[in-house]
């Protein structure tokens, strides 16, 4: 098998990028995308800082993970 142009090392940063890309945008989905609220059950749970959540509904405060409430 001939080596293209970029190597192996190319091959590996095109691998490596894309991984990083899904990763970043399953992070980015997750800090935006609706949480259910434990306490009114509406999916209106954001991300307030890393690891606060605050429900936009009912006011709930809690402390959950960085990109996931629980
Ligand atoms: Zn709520």
């Amino acid at each position: 098998m001939k080596t293209k142009k970029v190597g192996s090392a190319g091959r590996f940063g095109s691998r490596y990028g894309k991984n990083l890309r899904t990763n970043f945008r399953k992070v980015e989905d997750q800090k935006t995308g609706g949480w259910e609220c434990p306490s009114c059950l509406k999916k209106t749970l954001k991300r307030e800082a890393a690891g606060i959540w605050k429900c936009k509904s009912c006011g709930y405060k809690f402390a959950g993970k960085a990109y996931k409430p629980s």
